[in-house]
């Protein structure tokens, strides 16, 4: 999978990307990530990518033309890429959305903006997608390119080794993850759940499921109430969580 950032400060990305499971993933050729940076593709003196305005008003409007003529000079043929334009304005970015991305056959081309706004012809017609990290203002695109190409990474397969297991981390049942302990069985006074201590696969198993339901019904709601189907089991689990807590 190939991922390219259009960004003004491409310094950013060095420390990030050369660390850990993305390093060893790009080590692995399992991704490729290349940054560029966009006043490279301005074309006046200053190199400028960002003039006033029309209209009037605050703050500066990134340029349409060095966002175009990158991604041309990048990936030409619009078949082969994704663009994805950064913005506070786009679909929220979520788990399911980073599957979808992960099984991607397209060069993804991730548009960073920064200042007060993007030209809206660069987020309507030359962007493809665009994709909100979440529901506060950044000063740049630069964070969300990172959180993107971070989650849709460790979905690759190949990238993660055993010792992680996407299935049961959060949100790929649909749900939380379950509480996680490690040693001492007792730390300052406070024990580790006899159940993880018994070796009873089938009961550490149950009590897992039960807890992320409990989590989940306690912090996100939201998540239990759009999902499509309820198993006959986490139904008698829920049902048990609730009687506990009327208790
Ligand atoms: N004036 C814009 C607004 O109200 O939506 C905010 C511009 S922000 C200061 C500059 C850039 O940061 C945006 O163009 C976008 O690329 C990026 N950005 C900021 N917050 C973001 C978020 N939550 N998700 C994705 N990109 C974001």
């Amino acid at each position: 999978m190939r991922f390219d950032v259009i960004s003004i400060f491409p310094e950013i990305f060095s420390a990030y990307l050369n660390e850990s499971i993305i390093k060893r993933a790009i080590q692995k050729d399992l991704i490729n990530i290349n940054i560029h940076n966009l006043r490279d593709y301005a074309k006046n003196k200053h190199k400028s990518v960002d003039d006033y305005p029309y209209g009037g008003g605050a703050g500066m409007v990134m340029k349409p033309e060095p966002f175009f003529d990158a991604v041309d000079a990048i990936c030409p043929d619009k078949e082969k890429r994704k663009v994805i334009m950064l913005s506070p304005s786009g679909s929220r970015f979520d788990q399911t959305m980073a599957m979808k991305l992960s099984g991607e056959k397209k060069q993804i081309i991730l548009l960073c903006g920064r200042y007060e706004a993007v030209d809206e012809r660069v987020t309507s017609i030359l962007a493809d997608e665009e994709i909100s990290i979440g529901d506060y203002i950044l000063t740049g695109g630069e964070l969300p390119a990172l959180v993107i190409i971070d989650a849709v990474t460790r979905l690759i397969p190949g990238v993660l080794g055993d010792e992680h297991s996407i299935e049961e981390e959060s949100f790929s049942w649909g749900i939380l993850d379950y509480p996680h302990y490690t040693r001492p069985p007792v730390f300052r006074g406070y024990k580790v759940p006899e159940v993880l201590l018994s070796g009873n696969h089938k009961d550490i198993q149950r009590w897992r499921r039960k807890e992320a339901l409990r989590r989940t019904i306690t912090r996100r709601p939201d998540l239990l109430v759009s999902r499509k189907e309820i198993s006959n089991e986490d139904h008698e689990l829920l049902k048990e969580i609730k009687e506990e807590e009327l208790k």
